[in-house]
């Protein structure tokens, strides 16, 4: 698998300023299996020049053919979604299941939301006296993770394609087969040369180099806070806007009053989904403490259920971490965990048994958390949990937002009433009660640490519209 060429201006081109290739790496067997070309700053000067010459003629299209040409692109979408699990689950090691019910499935689904979200947008309204028209913001980089591929492109893809505005992607270096087919796939949809590009490179030189280029108006960015904020840094000299969606360490709290093996069973498989690599998962379970002790067994029970999988396996199981650096992270904060004295009931050091190569880990459970510890303020990226004691509402509420994130937020119990307060109260983008979880219409996005921006549906399309008002007219 060698990944050799840039996506810029309607075509296939190889790097101006190669830098050292990156391997491709099987999560599964840790072999090497290919490269990628890594650019430079010439070679994010190039695309984001393709995306400025095309900006003119593609802003100045109608809606209803931009709408078509989403249409079109879903079609296309559509027909090569199997190739697009395939490379996901590749790229990742999502289990199969995983990369195509889910992973693949947030191309289509980001897709049609942007599209119905478009029937009703207020495109151009009357505002008082004036003309009130949402007209695209311009060049726009698109910077993004690995750990969920598709859906982090096509949040934003989607509605900057409908808005009018030509794109820079720069996908992760751990991405590239799926941002690769989806340059096949915008380039099969029929889009002018220059709407869409896309280049391969480091955060360092070819992000940093995008977030600062004078020729660029936005930079969407999703990954972690640290490069969010350098990001935002080097895109302050020219004034662009910068969407942030980052970082969580998303509480989970469990009420004596909710059916309580239920939820918890429920909160450990959504931790562990995705091989705890989801920026929302909850890995911070706060727990009445009158049911603790029935909640950590029900948990350990719940872990011990979880099967680690090859990512060519069908089910539900999880797979590999994506690379050695997110094991190396796992296997540092399962260690800082038993040294800072929380207990270890489930999982731990080293690679599940039965597996002796790989990035596969123990899904991991820790009870008797402190929230002040570093496995319960940081970040781990891995299935790791946290289960914490509280003693009352008001203490599940200040423990659930003493952290510097605020991505998402859960809660389980059958008082509505306290579900509503708290739901209130838990500072974060996303709060899902029981068994509910989020929609493609529905804003995604975090408060504080979290980032600045709000993906998905008609919240998406704000995030590449500058208003006008036109007096007079
Ligand atoms: P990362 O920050 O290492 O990389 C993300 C992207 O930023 C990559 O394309 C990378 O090359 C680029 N990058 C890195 N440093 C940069 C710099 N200085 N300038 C410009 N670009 C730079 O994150 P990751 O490991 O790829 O992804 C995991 C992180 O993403 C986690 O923190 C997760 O919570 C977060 N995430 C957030 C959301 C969300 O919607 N809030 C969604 C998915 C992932």
């Amino acid at each position: 698998m060698t990944y050799c060429n840039f996506y810029i201006d309607g075509a296939w081109v190889e790097p101006l300023e190669p830098g050292a290739p990156h391997p491709i790496v099987n999560p599964a067997t840790e072999g090497v299996v290919g490269q990628v070309a890594m650019g430079g700053t010439a070679d994010a000067d190039r695309a984001v020049m393709a995306a400025r010459r095309a900006f003119d003629a593609y802003s100045q299209t109608t809606l209803e053919q931009r709408k078509q040409m989403l249409e079109k692109l879903y079609t296309v979408f559509e027909r090569r979604y199997v190739e697009m699990a395939q490379a996901i689950s590749t790229e990742m090691g999502a289990p199969w299941d995983l990369a195509h019910d889910s992973q693949a499935e947030c191309g289509t689904g980001h897709i049609r939301a942007t599209l119905d979200a478009a029937k009703d947008f207020p495109f151009e309204v009357k505002s008082g006296k004036g003309n009130l028209l949402c007209e695209p913001v311009g060049v726009c980089v698109l910077i993004t993770p690995w750990n969920w591929p598709m859906n982090q492109i096509m949040a934003k893809l989607a509605p900057a394609l409908l808005t009018g505005c030509t794109v820079v992607l720069k996908p992760s270096e751990f991405a590239a087969l799926s941002a690769k087919l989806m340059a096949e796939i915008m380039h099969e949809a029929g889009y002018p040369a220059g709407v869409f590009n896309m280049v391969y490179g480091d955060g360092p030189v070819v992000g940093a180099a995008l977030s600062a280029h004078p020729e660029v108006d936005m930079v969407s960015f999703t990954g972690s806070t640290g490069a969010g904020i350098a990001v935002a840094k080097a895109a302050a000299d020219t004034v662009k806007r910068v969407v942030q969606e980052l970082g969580g360490k998303s509480p989970n709290i469990i009420f004596a009053d909710s059916d309580v093996e239920e939820a918890v069973a429920r909160g450990v498989k959504r931790c562990f989904g995705n091989t705890g690599q989801s920026c929302n998962a909850p890995t911070r379970m706060l727990i009445e403490r009158s049911v603790y002790d029935k909640a950590v067994a029900a948990a350990v029970k719940a872990g011990a259920d979880v099967k680690v999988i090859q990512p060519t396996e069908k089910g539900n199981g999880v797979g590999p971490l994506a690379m050695k650096r997110q094991f190396d992270t796992v296997q540092r904060y399962i260690g800082i965990g038993m040294q800072c004295g929380a207990r270890l009931v489930l999982g731990g050091l080293g690679r599940p048994e039965g597996f002796d190569k790989g990035y596969f880990v123990r899904p991991t459970i820790f009870a008797d958390v402190s929230n002040d510890m570093p496995i319960a303020q940081q970040e781990i990226f891995g299935p790791v949990l946290c289960l914490i004691a509280f003693d009352n509402e008001e203490d599940a509420i200040r423990i659930a937002n003493d952290t510097p994130y605020g991505l998402a937020g859960y809660l389980s119990t059958n008082d509505m009433a306290k579900a509503k307060r708290v739901a209130k109260r838990i500072r974060a983008g996303n709060i899902s009660v029981n068994a509910s979880g989020n929609e493609y219409c529905n804003p995604f996005g975090g408060y504080k640490q979290s980032g600045n921006g709000r993906e998905w549906g008609r919240f998406g399309i704000h995030d590449f519209i500058e208003y006008k008002i036109i007096n007079g007219l």
